[in-house]
């Protein structure tokens, strides 16, 4: 029999918390229900973390950081992460299918990018739990200095509903290979992912209290496990405004942090560039997952003298893209995460209309018929005539609606794109090989993509300049979120150092 309970078994799927190896109900005995966007009707029924629950979690993280985990040797850390990733890959497509049903994106997304990516980063980290090396320090006299690369502690981990089991694998993965325990806090719109996922953590082997996974509200079990005492680090991917909350939590017990935040990124068309490339691009940047990627490319900046042509062929085709049932494999649009994300995006419509901006296509929802009248879907969106002062342009609307600016001069250009409080990525569209890394060098992004969009491997670093967050994810550079170092001093003379021994 499978482990993972497939898409097609009844539903509401229930869920308890994972806390100390053990699916537990919440002290309070709350649950929640979890809707399936597409349609409105209730997915899963979860058990509600809240601030005792999190503190049960937090103990046995730490009872686990302290006993067994620590025990094990980093190859054995190692050879479960990999055999987390090999459960993965057994289960991708039940996964993908809840993964559908639970965020509303495409079965073909969650089927050929998400699984894929998940199983990718546990099989990369699970490579690293054995490299994770000091290092010896050239220093002067009779002396010996070494380092030691080790584990921060007990992690919490807060994570959004955009990519709900990449999330995960992007902050356990690294969390695990370098010694680590956890608790993590799913987002309350998409928890069954993560539900699903410990059930084959348990089944990898990993010791008891080593993953605790605890749905709930972030107003109460994110901010009680933000504010934990007991914990060493926070890691947290979402809005700026709630990573602002975050930091100011950690600061209380000078808790380490790493924060993956929004974006507003620019994706830039020169008319020298391959158009029916940068068109692709441009879709790939603003429409995959529907519009609700920190690192979506909202800000199309154009060219003028193909301003008009490149904009007709965009709308032709965000015209053609198919939104609907995201169960479809020849769907490539489908609901919006919540009713509250799809009322936000609408709001930001009006805001654009009354600054002046024009809507090109789309600025509404489609109409659907049967089951998915009552989703919560929404047009590719494209707006015109936006200056990159206006709300549109400088706000996350995290939604498939792209603002459109034309230039005219390069240094401006830059400017203008470098003009957000954001700074998460990048994207440029040109010919000309040196004018694509003048814009890599000036722009003030952690990712730049040249003519390419959304490129991610588990090998390569992604993270941001300014409010878009600090640290870096993903590749090797994860690793120093999730360790310290310790400098050891050896004497190799056997002499009383200093005046205070003669
Ligand atoms: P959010 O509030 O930032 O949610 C991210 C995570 O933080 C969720 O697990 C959330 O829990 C939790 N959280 C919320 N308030 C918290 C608090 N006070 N203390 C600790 N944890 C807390 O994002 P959202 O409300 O779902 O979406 C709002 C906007 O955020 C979006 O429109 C978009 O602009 C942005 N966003 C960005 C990203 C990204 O990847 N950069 C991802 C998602 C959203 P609950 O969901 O359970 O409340
Ligand atoms: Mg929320």
């Amino acid at each position: 029999m499978s482990s993972v309970q497939t898409a097609e078994d009844n539903n509401p799927r229930k869920y308890q918390l994972l806390i100390d190896g053990q699916w537990v109900d919440a002290e309070s005995g709350k649950t929640f229900t979890t809707p399936n966007p597409a349609t409105g009707e209730t997915l899963a029924e979860v058990a509600e973390a809240d601030k005792a629950d999190i503190d049960k979690a937090v103990a046995a993280a730490r009872r686990a950081y302290e006993g067994k985990w620590s025990k094990l040797s980093a190859r054995d850390r190692g050879r479960l992460l990999y055999k987390l990733s090999q459960l993965l890959e057994e289960h991708s497509a039940e996964l993908a299918a809840i993964e559908t049903a639970d965020n509303g994106k495409p079965i073909k997304e969650s089927s050929y990018v998400d699984l894929p990516q998940v199983v990718e980063n546990f099989e990369y980290f699970a490579g690293w739990a054995t490299k994770i090396e000091g290092e010896t320090i050239p220093v002067p006299g009779r002396m010996f200095n070494y380092t030691l690369r080790e584990p921060i502690g007990v992690c919490g981990q807060i994570i959004p509903w955009n990519f709900p089991l990449l999330m995960a694998a992007w902050k356990l993965a690294p969390a695990l290979a370098a010694g680590n325990t956890v608790v993590l806090k799913p987002a309350e719109q998409t928890p069954v992912g993560a539900m699903e996922l410990g059930k084959l953590i348990l089944e990898a082997g990993f010791p008891e209290g080593v993953v605790n996974i605890v749905p709930g509200y972030g107003e109460t079990a994110g901010a009680s496990l933000a504010a934990h005492p007991g914990i060493d680090k926070v890691a947290f991917t979402g809005s700026t405004e709630v990573g602002k909350l975050i930091a100011k939590a950690a600061a209380e017990n000078l808790t380490k942090v790493s924060l993956e935040l929004g974006g507003k990124a620019p994706n830039i068309v020169f008319a020298d560039s391959d158009l029916d490339q940068a068109v692709a691009g441009a879709m790939m940047g603003i429409f995959y997952n529907q519009g609700q990627v920190c690192c979506a490319g909202s800000r199309l900046f154009v060219e003028e003298k193909v301003k008009d042509e490149f904009v007709s062929r965009l709308s032709e085709k965000a015209d053609k893209i198919a939104v609907g049932d995201p169960m479809n494999k020849a769907t490539q649009m489908g609901p919006q995460v919540s009713e509250e994300q799809l009322n936000r995006i609408k709001g930001y419509v009006d805001i654009a209309k009354s600054e002046g901006a024009t809507v090109i296509t789309g600025g509404e929802s489609p109409k659907l018929d049967g089951e998915f009248q009552n989703g919560y879907f929404f047009r590719p969106t494209i707006f015109g005539d936006v200056k990159n002062k206006m709300r549109v342009a400088q706000e996350e609307i995290f939604g498939p609606v792209v603002s459109v600016i034309s230039f005219t001069d390069e240094d401006d250009l830059i400017k203008q794109a470098n003009d957000t409080i954001y700074g998460l990525s990048a994207g440029i569209w040109t010919r000309d090989i040196t004018r694509a890394h003048r814009f890599a060098k000036e722009i003030k992004a952690g990712v730049v993509w040249i003519n390419t969009y959304n490129m991610f491997n588990a090998a390569s670093p992604f993270g941001g300049y300014k409010q878009s967050g600090y640290g870096r994810e993903m590749g090797r550079h994860a690793l120093d979120l999730y360790t310290q170092i310790k400098s050891v001093w050896v004497d190799l003379s056997g002499r009383p150092i200093g005046w205070f021994g003669k």
